[in-house]
Order: structure tokens, then C-alpha cells, then sequence
């Protein structure tokens, strides 16, 4: 989207008041819930620094993790695929429900299917997909996208909601009574279940150690989706790989604090392998198509490698002062679920794409954004030269403080580092590096590596180094 499109959505967002008394009623809502569940600042403060120590490990082992990951989940009888492009994902997923002659999948929410479009891709090749999260389905009925990264339907109330049941959904009469809703949507969505022959999932977590996939949830979709049809897919971003099960509780502490403002989810799947002989349900053939899509040139970079650490919580959206007003469908894309460039949320919910949150205190992980935001605006200034926030950035970079580690100030290393806009750095231009796909990624053009071939980071980041700017 161009800047002019992205100015016109704003315009249209602001003059839309039932838009922004939504926002400001949901948002309010989950900075209060937030503030209450990390009341205790200095506790928080630990569990911060946990997660934090956490995901750096994760980032310090990176490659070795993932092999770990495949290694244990293949042990297990969970068939791992590898896709460097959201095409080669999708064309993974669509072969698993061909060769089980499916028509009709369950999903639960998963922004890395956001990323890849692959409800739109399943429906072109004539597979039905029925969304059962409860704000996934509402705007799957009304044939939008999400809004926000854990509240999908978050832009629409109570009203809205009815009027959208009984239009689109047969025989359902309008009701504004909450029960009644949850009653219609359970109603449509028991019988999608039953018959489904797939079911598709996120990851929240996947566990190198044992090989288990983490999945989060307050509805038990979640739960129905990866138990209920023969064949369960998950799909995920390489990054969600951890390194022990016991590293699960202060992650997803944090994760749901900050996200629902909940000490724990209802649901908490932990899917091991599929059914084993003498269980009662579960699927029998469970697969984890993991994606890449870019994430391993920005694990290559020094500067970037720590947004890795993003667990999708979304507390940088409820707080950014532009995304509270015009909400996600403005910017043209799911923030947080970017097709072209998988970034932390905050990373792209400013105008014009540019990071624009300036929520330091804020950031869950101490993943450093606000840090790394010259580092974004250089590599973007190129293809915006003459445009307002590119002469912005360029004026502004001489008065950039020096950094406290000793390089240079980030904006004059973002500029040495970067090429001219589509043109990736010269060393990382060979591109990710778990090639399990023919090159260009074309759909069906699947070259089937030999079996452990190794993720091989860039020689340019070894280890730790991405760790630099972190306090
Ligand atoms: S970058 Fe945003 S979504 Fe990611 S962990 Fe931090 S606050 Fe949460």
C-alpha cells in the first residue's frame, strides 16, 4: 500500500466514530486487565528478565534448536516440514489435504496462516475453510481480515456482531444477548467439526527438547481442531521454537498476561505426537510445516535478530497512539502478520509502515524496538526519499546519540549495512538458509533434500552477536 492509499484508510478510520469508541472500549479494557494481572512491578520485572534470558538462549542456539526440534517431533511421529516461502508453505499444506481427499479444514487462529494467505489459497483449490476461533469466524462471515493479532474482531461491538449473525449465518435470528451469540456460533461450528477431514493450527511454543507443539487458547477450538479430524497441521514461524518444556511456564506467563491479561489460558494443548495405540481420540497423522519467510535474514542480521524474541502478544498494539485510532485494517495488512516481513507488530504499525510506538517501558521481552527503530527507518529511507518521513529520517540522524556499546549511532550502520530498497544486503542476499525448497520457491517445486539437512546460520551473525543492543 502507498502512502496515499494508506493516508485515504486514515482519514476514512478518524471519521469513523463507532471505530474509534470500539477501539477506545477495547483497548481501555486490555491495559486495565494487563496492569491488574502485573500489579507486583518488581516480580514482573523478574519474570521480564526470565523471558528475556530465555529467548536469547533460544536465539543463541537457534539452528541447533530447530534440528533438535525436528529430530525429537520426528521421533515422535510428527512429520516436519520446512517452507522458505509462504508459496512453498501453503503448496505443504494443500498436498497433506489432497492426499487425505479433504474438502473441508477447521483451523483455529494462527496469524503465520495470515501471513501466508492460506485461507485464500486452500479456497482457490476448492478446499472449504471454516475459521472456529470465535472473532476469526465472525470476520470470516463478514469476509474481512483480522484487526488485531489476538482480538481479530476487536474493531466490531456487540451490535455489529448480531446483525453480522443474522445476515450471514441461515436461520439465525438477531440477538444482542452474548449467550445467545456463543450459542449460534457453537451451534455452525459443532457440525464443521464433525466433519471435517483436517484440522489446521498456530504454535505458540514448539519444545526442541521433547518435540512438542504449545498451543494456547480460551475457546477449546484449539483443542477441537487438533483432536477432532483424522490429520492435524501446524504451522509456524521458525522463531517459536524454545528450548525446554520447563521453560513453558514463565513464557506463556508472560505471554498471556500481556495479551489477555489472564494468569493462564483456559486451554493449554500440549501435542506430543498423534494418537498412540489404546488412546481414545486424537489425530493419526499430526504435521509441522515451519516457516522461514525472511526470518532467517533477520536472524542474520545484528541489528534485527532480537525481534526474534516477539512472542505476539500484542501490547504493542493497545498501546500505540496511531493503531488505537485507526485500527489494523487501515494499514492494509494484519501488524504482526505481514506477509513480506514478519516483524514484531510495533515494527509496522506507524504510518506509512514505519515503526512509530515509542513504547520502551512497554516492551514485554526487552526485545528493544524502540532501539532498533532508526535501524528500520534507514533501511527504508531509500524508497522514500522525497517523500515527508524520509527527509525526516535523514535530518534526523546526525543528532542520534552515540550508542552506549561503542558502534556508531544504529542509523549510520543501518545505511552502510542496507542497499537500495528491494535489493537485499550483499551478505545476506543467498538468502535462508534451511533450503528445503527449489529455488524461487515455486509452488510444487519442492526438492526434496536429503533428511537433516543442516539450518545453517549466516557466517556473518554467529551466536550471541544479535545480542548486542540489549541492556
Ligand atoms: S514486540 Fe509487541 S507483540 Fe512482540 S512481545 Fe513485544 S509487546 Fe508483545
Amino acid at each position: 500500500m502507498g502512502p496515499e492509499e494508506f493516508d485515504r484508510n486514515v482519514e476514512l478510520a478518524l471519521a469513523d466514530a463507532q471505530l474509534r469508541r470500539n477501539f477506545a472500549f477495547a483497548m481501555g479494557s486490555f491495559i486495565a486487565r494487563r496492569q491488574a494481572v502485573f500489579s507486583d512491578a518488581a516480580q514482573t520485572e523478574r519474570l521480564r528478565g526470565q523471558g528475556q534470558a530465555l529467548k536469547r538462549r533460544v536465539l543463541s542456539r537457534l539452528p541447533e534448536l530447530l534440528e533438535e526440534l525436528e529430530a525429537n517431533c520426528t521421533r515422535n511421529g510428527i512429520q516436519v516440514h520446512w517452507a522458505e516461502t509462504p508459496a512453498v508453505a501453503n503448496r505443504l499444506v494443500l498436498d497433506i489435504i489432497e492426499r487425505h481427499a479433504a474438502t473441508r479444514v477447521v483451523k483455529g487462529k494462527s496469524m503465520v496462516s495470515e501471513e501466508m494467505h492460506l485461507n485464500a489459497f486452500l479456497e482457490k483449490h476448492g478446499v472449504e475453510v471454516v475459521e472456529t476461533d470465535l472473532g476469526e469466524f465472525i470476520i470470516q462471515l463478514n469476509g474481512e481480515t483480522p484487526s488485531h493479532i489476538i482480538v481479530p474482531a476487536i474493531h466490531k461491538n456487540k451490535q455489529q456482531i448480531a446483525r453480522i449473525f443474522h445476515e450471514k449465518v441461515p436461520g439465525a435470528p438477531y440477538t444482542e444477548e452474548v449467550e445467545e451469540l456463543n450459542a449460534i456460533a457453537r451451534a455452525t461450528l459443532r457440525r464443521k467439526f464433525a466433519e471435517a477431514g483436517v484440522g489446521i493450527s498456530g504454535v505458540n511454543f514448539a519444545v526442541a527438547e521433547t518435540g512438542t507443539l504449545c498451543l494456547v487458547e480460551n475457546e477449546g477450538n484449539g483443542r477441537m481442531c487438533t483432536t477432532l479430524p483424522p490429520v492435524h497441521i501446524a504451522v509456524m514461524g521458525l522463531e517459536k521454537v524454545v528450548e525446554k518444556l520447563a521453560d513453558l511456564p514463565p513464557l506463556l506467563r508472560l505471554l498471556t498476561g500481556s495479551a489477555t491479561g489472564q494468569f493462564i489460558t483456559t486451554y493449554v494443548n500440549l501435542i506430543s505426537s498423534p494418537r498412540r495405540a489404546g488412546e481414545k481420540d486424537g489425530p493419526t497423522e499430526v504435521h509441522l510445516v515451519i516457516l522461514d519467510n525472511g526470518r532467517s535474514r533477520i536472524y542474520a542480521d545484528p541489528e534485527l535478530r532480537q525481534t526474534l524474541q516477539c512472542v505476539r502478544c500484542g501490547t504493542c498494539l493497545n498501546h500505540c497512539p496511531v493503531y488505537t485510532r485507526i485500527g489494523g485494517h487501515a494499514y492494509g495488512f494484519v501488524p504482526g502478520a505481514d506477509r513480506q516481513d514478519p516483524q514484531p507488530p510495533g515494527f509496522r504499525t506507524g504510518p506509512g509502515r514505519r515503526p512509530h510506538h515509542g513504547l520502551e517501558p512497554l516492551r514485554r521481552l526487552r526485545g528493544g524496538l524502540p532501539r532498533q527503530d532508526p535501524h528500520h527507518r534507514a533501511a527504508a529511507a531509500p524508497a522514500q526519499r522525497g517523500g515527508v518521513t524520509g527527509g525526516r529520517e535523514r535530518r534526523a540522524r546526525p543528532r542520534q546519540p552515540p550508542q552506549p556499546n561503542g558502534a556508531a549511532g544504529l542509523g549510520r550502520v543501518a545505511v552502510s549495512q542496507h542497499p537500495p530498497a528491494g535489493q537485499p544486503p550483499a551478505e545476506l542476499a543467498a538468502g535462508p538458509h534451511r533450503q528445503r525448497a527449489a529455488p524461487g520457491g515455486a509452488p510444487g517445486a519442492l526438492d526434496p533434500l536429503p533428511k537433516g539437512a543442516p539450518f545453517r546460520p549466516h557466517p556473518a551473525a554467529p551466536p550471541g552477536e544479535g545480542d548486542r543492543n540489549q541492556r
